[in-house]
């Protein structure tokens, strides 16, 4: 059956107007005013509502073991809660243990998450481990029969899924010559695993003991050298959840200078922040542990919706990774123990709206950007997914800006029993959600099979991500000066009267490959100047 939205507001990126939707077999068919309508079409009235893309969240973790426990939001629970919230897909992590490779594991998620996904999904893969095999999965990984072109690499959980920098940079290489893109946990995990240490000694066991070992400068710096390391390696660099201003002070001085790196700040960092970690009831405070934690700076989340309006930081997501009040209990005596993890994928499009659109900080096209369509260019499924044309995928909502709802764990879709937005009262209301042309959320109501959702393969050397590295590929060949060495030869010192060196350097030869030599020097120094700049930026924070 078709169906026909009439009388809203159609929003993309870039434009918004009011228009018909017109949906056939899954696929926007028209978009406009006066067209046919064929036969046996369902009619609904969006008067005084938004059309917007279905949002994309770029950065989940269902069904994830992690910890000894495993997330209790799994590929059905989880993805349904997406779509009660107005997300039509997400990108979850496939992520190998030390002693697994990528491609088994890739399997493992295909089988985890085919038969129960509600909405489409993308994957993206972690590397924890490094050697040419792995290298060479990557690639493989990166072809039609795999689909997936992001790699992950953690700075962080040492002697579980982090890369020493070494190891990195060879990953970071190697996604540059597959086209892939490079995503990273910014932390470093060496200092963090030495801080929780030393407070577990002083007696520091409770949730505190997290915010306290995991210090904001670490992410920055580990943002920072991130950056740094791909600028070296000419690789496009995706930073996941930006939770401190310092990190995203470190992203925004890179981008300024011209370097392709993409910030993703996620909903609990623009909603919450890190005074709850001090909550006497050990729950609540237990609850909000994720990594990076959130800020301890109440003005935080302020500026990281500052920064996504001007597009210093670029796209938002959740990380949603959800544990039971009983599972966090794991780490009653011992903070290092609490299963790291929050809920997001519901109330990401309420929250993103209302601390961006209703308080006056971005319009309703900029809250399609950094809630859908720029998530679907960096991973290239761009138009099809992330926007409203004739020929993209029927994942639309119907969104209801003037309606209020109260965020409530009574009242959400999630599998766990606490929700970090509680009691928060959100503008912006998700009212109808559409699915591949299916109404899968209306009236409060799921209308969803497990397995309706599609594994969306994506290709690697996107236009969007590569466009600029590919450019600047040219201009970063190494260069080597000709000189004459034969007066050197047998480590003799040339005799001051036979010296050839004035005549060699006016050598019209050398004379080029210098010239050649000075973009390449100036590049050198401006990279220098930035390292400097934003060393002198993170001490004086
Ligand atoms: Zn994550």
């Amino acid at each position: 059956m078709s169906l026909l939205i009439q009388n809203g507001i159609v929003v993309n990126d870039d434009f918004m107007v009011k228009a018909d939707v017109l949906i056939e077999n899954g696929t926007i068919r028209e978009v406009g005013k006066d067209f046919p309508i064929p036969e046996n079409t369902r009619v609904i009235d969006a008067t005084n509502r938004l059309i917007l893309p279905g949002g994309i969240d770029p950065h989940t973790h269902m069904q994830l073991p992690f910890m000894g426990q495993v997330a209790v939001d799994d590929f059905y629970a989880g993805t349904r809660a997406a779509l009660a919230g107005g997300t039509t897909m997400i990108v979850d992590f496939v992520i190998p243990s030390k002693d697994s490779t990528p491609l088994e594991a890739y399997s493992l998620w295909r089988n985890w998450a085919d038969p129960k996904v509600c909405c489409d999904y993308a994957l993206s893969m972690a590397i924890t481990t490094w050697n040419d095999k792995v290298a060479e999965e990557m690639q493989l990984l990166t072809t039609p029969e795999y689909g997936i072109n992001s790699f992950k690499f953690f700075l962080a959980y040492k002697n579980v899924f982090m890369v020493r920098d070494g190891e990195f940079f060879q990953g970071l290489k190697q996604c540059a010559k597959i086209g892939a893109l490079a995503r990273v946990h910014a932390e470093n995990g060496d200092v963090i695993a030495e801080k929780q240490q030393e407070l577990l000694q002083l007696g520091v066991t409770g949730p505190e003991g997290h915010t306290q070992s995991r210090q904001e400068e670490l992410e920055a710096e580990a943002t920072n050298r991130a950056c740094t390391l791909a600028g070296q390696a000419n690789c496009p660099l995706y930073v996941v959840h930006v939770m401190s201003k310092g990190a995203a002070k470190a992203i925004a001085a890179h981008r300024q200078k011209g370097y392709v790196v993409f910030g993703e700040p996620i909903a609990a960092g623009l909603a919450c922040d890190g005074r709850h970690y001090y909550n006497e009831d050990w729950s609540h405070a237990a609850a909000y542990v994720l990594s990076p934690p959130l800020s301890r700076d109440p003005n935080t989340p302020e500026t990281l919706m500052d920064l996504l309006s001007c597009n210093q930081l670029n796209l938002t997501a959740t990380d949603n990774c959800t544990f039971t009040c009983s599972q966090k209990r794991m780490g009653l005596n011992d903070f290092t123990k609490i299963p790291n993890g929050v809920n997001g994928v519901e109330d990401r499009m309420s929250v993103v709206w209302e601390k961006g659109v209703h308080a006056g900080k971005i319009d309703p096209m900029r809250f399609v950007a950094i809630t859908s369509s720029t998530a679907a260019r960096i991973f290239n499924m761009y138009p099809r997914k992330g926007r409203i044309q004739p020929g993209s995928d029927a994942d639309l909502v119907v969104w209801n800006p003037n309606a209020t709802r109260v965020i409530s764990s009574k009242t959400h879709h999630h599998a766990c029993d606490f929700n970090i937005f509680e009691g928060m009262e959100v503008h912006g209301v998700p009212e109808i959600t559409i699915c591949r042309g299916k109404v899968v959320w209306e009236n409060g109501e799921l209308n969803v099979d497990a397995g309706w959702g599609r594994f969306i393969p994506v290709a690697p050397n996107c236009d969007y991500v590569f466009g600029a590295v590919k450019a600047r590929q040219k201009h970063l060949q190494p260069i080597s000066v000709k000189r004459n060495l034969t007066s050197l030869d047998n480590n003799l010192i040339p005799p001051q009267s036979e010296s050839t060196n004035s005549s060699s350097l006016e050598n019209s030869d050398l004379e080029a490959v210098v010239s050649d030599n000075k973009p390449g020097d100036q590049e050198e120094q401006s990279i220098e100047t930035l390292i400097k700049e934003v060393a002198e930026n993170l001490i004086s924070e």
